[in-house]
């Protein structure tokens, strides 16, 4: 099946932290990926910048290696093309030395659309936004893509989207949540607003309860001195937790222009019942994981790998989340997240209530109750579980089974990274899958207590044998419910 691919207008895209991970992963593959299907238009450039002392050789010599270590089969004109677009300017943005060259290369096409993607560590994304309006770059056509995390509480988000709203007007700036960029979470919306079948469902009344798990089976490793002071409620539900919940529970906007669909989200967020401390204590369990094993191997705790034994900080969350309003009072969203857990997955599963009343005699076996699973990684896809009977003679006998629509396998086609998708959707000026300013404020407000909690109690995180599902008092919290973890990618 051809992919259809929508060429962008015209454009140069400045990448700060052209030498960083982020760019060396996902970026650039990205870019290389929209140039090898024809969406990047020929005139367009992509600039990079970082302190390193490149030419525009060494650097494109620096991004093929890249290239060749995150793609099996390179193309190697389209390798050639996209290599011929990029050019290095070196910058250390809290100096003066390289605005001047890059503004020179910028203003020779002042007209076509400009975007700066600040690939950098927040600390200096207000340094940058600085030294681009000192440059005089920005122009009816600019846009700025800001990373996560933003803020560490809801009064830096603030003081960030603040510094950075001095130079970029809000309709500028993308605020990225790159799980929002993914074809499931896309098909989320799909799936609830282009099909008649599940909005008469999606409601108190059939819902018994959600789930959102988004696991990591490796720990913090050489990130451990970053992750100690975000932890994981900062780092995972404050953004891409929160965005998924919103967009199950949203109420369906009217279009999908993007200020009709943040509107809803912001509804959600506001609608969420708030924590007090004694909430925390009964509905939040946060963990932190020991020793164990993974993938058949001897792994280290988390305080071994921080080389520091006082850590309070949590590597796992789990919440029992309640939105206050009519369709959904009463229906439990259970979210976790952790690293160091039994496998990486991340899924949403709707959990149908159970039929009013079985037909069928106890040989039929036990009607398990439907489920609609949304699977992000690590192979995208939809299910819904059904009850159906049994094949063959042997009476009426029932089994559950999946209704399965993996996209790898019902498309045969490259399932493309979110990054890509993001991108093209800056240059277009589309913000639909880019958070607004008010939703990181309304995320922070329901956050901010349960930092706040935490801090006052100073409790030590449950511990967890790194290998394993969390905490057990996880499992309680659920289980206390008469209900379960969606375990079954264990
Ligand atoms: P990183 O590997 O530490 O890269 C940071 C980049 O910033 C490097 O290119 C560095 O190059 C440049 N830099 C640092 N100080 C600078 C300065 N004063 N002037 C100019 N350039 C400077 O970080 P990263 O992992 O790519 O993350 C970048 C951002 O993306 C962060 O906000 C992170 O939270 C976010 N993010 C990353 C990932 C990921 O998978 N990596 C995922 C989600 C979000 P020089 O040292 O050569 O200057």
């Amino acid at each position: 099946m051809a992919v259809r691919v929508i060429a962008v207008d015209d454009f140069d895209l400045v990448v700060f932290g052209g030498t960083g991970d982020l760019a060396h992963r996902k970026l650039l593959p990205a870019l290389y990926f929209r140039d090898l299907d024809g969406q990047i238009p020929d005139a367009a450039r992509i600039l990079v910048t970082s302190r390193r002392e490149f030419s525009s050789g060494e650097y494109r010599t620096w991004a093929e290696e890249a290239l060749r270590e995150h793609i099996k089969d390179l193309d190697d004109a389209a390798l050639t093309r996209f290599l011929g677009r990029l050019t290095y300017v070196a910058i250390d943005v809290a100096a003066d030395a390289g605005w001047a060259e890059l503004g020179k290369i910028l203003n020779e096409r002042p007209d076509v659309v400009r975007a700066f993607y600040l690939a950098v560590s927040p600390d200096i994304f207000g340094t940058i936004c600085a030294g681009i309006g000192k440059a005089g770059l920005v122009n009816a056509n600019t846009r700025v893509v800001i990373e996560k995390p933003i803020g560490k509480d809801g009064q830096s988000a603030k003081a960030l989207n603040e510094t950075i709203g001095k130079v970029f007007q809000e309709h500028q700036i993308f605020r990225i949540d790159h799980y929002l960029g993914k074809e499931t979470v896309q098909n989320l919306m799909a799936l609830r607003f282009a099909n008649a079948l599940f909005e008469p469902l999606w409601n108190a009344a059939h819902i018994d309860h959600v789930q959102i798990t988004v696991a990591e089976s490796l720990g913090v490793g050489g990130r451990a001195g970053y992750y100690d002071t975000a932890g994981a409620l900062r780092d995972m539900v404050q953004n891409h937790i929160l965005q998924l919940l919103c967009l199950v529970a949203m109420e369906p906007p009217a279009s999908m222009d993007a200020d009709s669909v943040r509107d809803e989200k912001l509804k959600v967020l506001k609608a969420l019942a708030p924590f007090t401390p004694e909430l925390v204590e009964k509905h939040i369990v946060r963990g932190q994981y020991k020793a164990g094993a993974s993938s058949g191997g001897a792994v280290p705790g988390y305080l071994e790998e921080l080389g520091r034994d006082d850590s309070l900080t949590e590597t796992f969350v789990a919440i029992k989340a309640e939105i206050a309003n009519w369709r959904w009072s009463g229906v439990p969203f259970y979210l976790r997240t952790g690293k160091r857990l039994a496998t990486r997955v991340s899924e949403i599963v709707v959990q149908f209530r159970p039929i009013p009343h079985s037909i069928f005699g106890s040989e039929a076996g036990v009607i398990t109750d439907n489920r609609l699973v949304i699977r992000l990684q690590p192979d995208e896809g939809v299910k819904m579980e059904i009850m159906i009977k049994d094949p063959g003679p042997g009476g009426m006998r029932l089994r559950r089974v999946p209704l399965d629509m993996s996209f790898a396998n019902a498309f045969k086609v490259r399932n493309p990274d979110a990054y890509e998708r993001l991108i093209m959707d800056v240059i277009r000026g589309n913000q639909t899958l880019f958070m607004r300013r008010d939703e990181v404020d309304a995320a922070w407000q329901w956050i901010d207590p349960i930092l706040e909690s935490w801090s006052a109690t100073k409790d030590q995180p449950k511990g967890y044998t790194a290998g394993t599902w969390g905490p057990s008092a996880s499992i309680a919290l659920i289980e206390r419910d008469g209900r379960t973890w969606s375990e079954e990618n264990a």
